[in-house]
């Protein structure tokens, strides 16, 4: 019996029993229904995109389509239902609906807890082995020593020389080895890790937006940046991190009020995201009128054009309550991080670079080398 009728079923026998049956018939069926309904919102507000999910809140849409099928014979274009005449409901297709989003969502939950436990796995059993290959590699290079020091005290020259020619080879061939074996253990991760980037994407995809630029908050910015410096440790790849500050903002407010103030902060928000547009870099609201931007697989050097970018948009910003010639600016102060950096180490980093710009007259950006401390 399905989960609607059982209820409905119940409320019949309840009918013979009461002066109102048929109120409280109703009462139950839609009680049900509306039950059934929120059921699935919830499913969709509160689910995860899967990996292949283009667009994640497209899901949450078809299951507020299926909740008000259930509610009210709506018509769910995206299962092909169309709206129903007589009220009936298409229930095969909402419990077919429910049924494989939820082995979906096992699957890719149950593929992804073998992703991570293969590249623990791979992570210790490879810091296992560096301690051993260390000290393979101190043994075999103090033997060539022992040799050269031995042809010292009792060879001629060409003894000598000799024994220094073959260390040489041992001691090249040893460290060759070693940087191989290194090279493919950081592939292998690397091959992990491209999977792992994709549930960070989808992470992202779930942190918290900040309410009046629509950008992520400082939360989901502390956990992002957290996360990027372990990811940096393990795959050396490029990092920079950008923070941007308006120019002269208490201006904007104190001249033409806080509202100006607000639409302005909204309208940098939306050229940092049309700026910074690939899917794993991440632009946040700091604090204020600061803004911070993480830029994955990018140089120092390959962020200065793409800063530029926005400054150009900025310039186009119309500040409201303002005579057009009003305009607005911003400095920037970017780094790279490097595998040593602390989130604290990054941060007064792009900070000392952003003062910079700003002593330089503002509109600009500076750059702060990872040397730097
Ligand atoms: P500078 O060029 O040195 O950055 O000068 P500034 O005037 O921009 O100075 P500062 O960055 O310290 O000013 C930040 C101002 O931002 C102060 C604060 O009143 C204003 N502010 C912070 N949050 C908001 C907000 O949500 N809305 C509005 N309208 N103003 C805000
Ligand atoms: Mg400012």
């Amino acid at each position: 019996m399905g989960f609607v009728q059982k209820f409905i079923g119940d409320a019949k026998l309840d009918t013979a029993h009461s002066e109102n049956g048929n109120d409280r018939h109703t009462d139950l069926a839609d009680g049900a229904l509306d039950t059934l309904g929120c059921i699935i919102r919830t499913m969709g507000s509160a689910s995860f995109p899967l990996a292949n999910e283009a667009d994640p809140s497209a899901f949450a849409a078809q299951c507020d389509d299926f909740a008000c099928h259930v509610e009210n014979g709506a018509a769910v274009p995206s299962a092909n239902i169309g709206q129903s005449a007589d009220g009936g409901r298409e229930w095969s297709q909402v419990r077919r609906f429910f049924i494989d989003r939820r082995q979906n969502e096992k699957e890719f939950v149950t593929n992804r807890l073998e992703d991570y436990r293969g590249f623990v796995d791979d992570l210790v059993s490879g810091l296992r082995q560096i301690g051993p290959r260390n000290q393979e590699t101190e043994q075999s290079v103090r033997e060539s020593l022992d040799t050269i020091e031995h042809a010292i005290v009792t060879g001629a020259l060409p003894e000598i020389k000799a024994a220094l020619d073959q260390s040489i080879e041992t001691v090249s061939e040893t460290f060759a080895q070693q940087k191989q074996d290194y090279e493919d253990q950081i592939n292998d991760l690397n091959d992990r890790m491209s999977n792992l980037r994709q549930d960070l994407v989808t992470v992202q995809e779930e942190m918290k937006r900040d309410n009046l630029t629509e950008v992520f908050n400082r939360g989901a910015f502390d956990k992002a940046i957290a996360q990027c410096l372990n990811t940096q440790f393990i795959l050396n790849q490029p990092v920079t991190l950008v923070l941007i500050d308006i120019d002269h903002f208490k201006t904007i407010n104190d001249s033409w009020g806080h509202a100006a103030g607000d639409q302005v902060l909204r309208s940098i928000g939306e050229c940092l995201e049309r700026s910074f547009i690939r899917k794993r870099d991440l632009v946040a609201r700091y604090g204020g009128d600061e803004f911070a931007v993480i830029l994955n697989d990018t140089t120092g050097r390959h962020s200065k054009p793409l800063i530029d970018r926005f400054f150009q948009h900025v310039e186009s910003i119309v500040v409201p309550y303002a005579p057009p010639d009003a305009h607005v600016s911003c400095s920037a102060g970017y780094t790279e991080i490097t595998p040593s950096d602390t989130v604290e180490s990054l941060l007064v980093r792009a900070d000392k670079a952003l003062y910079r710009a700003k002593a330089a007259g503002r509109q600009c950006a500076r750059y702060s080398p990872p040397e730097e401390e």
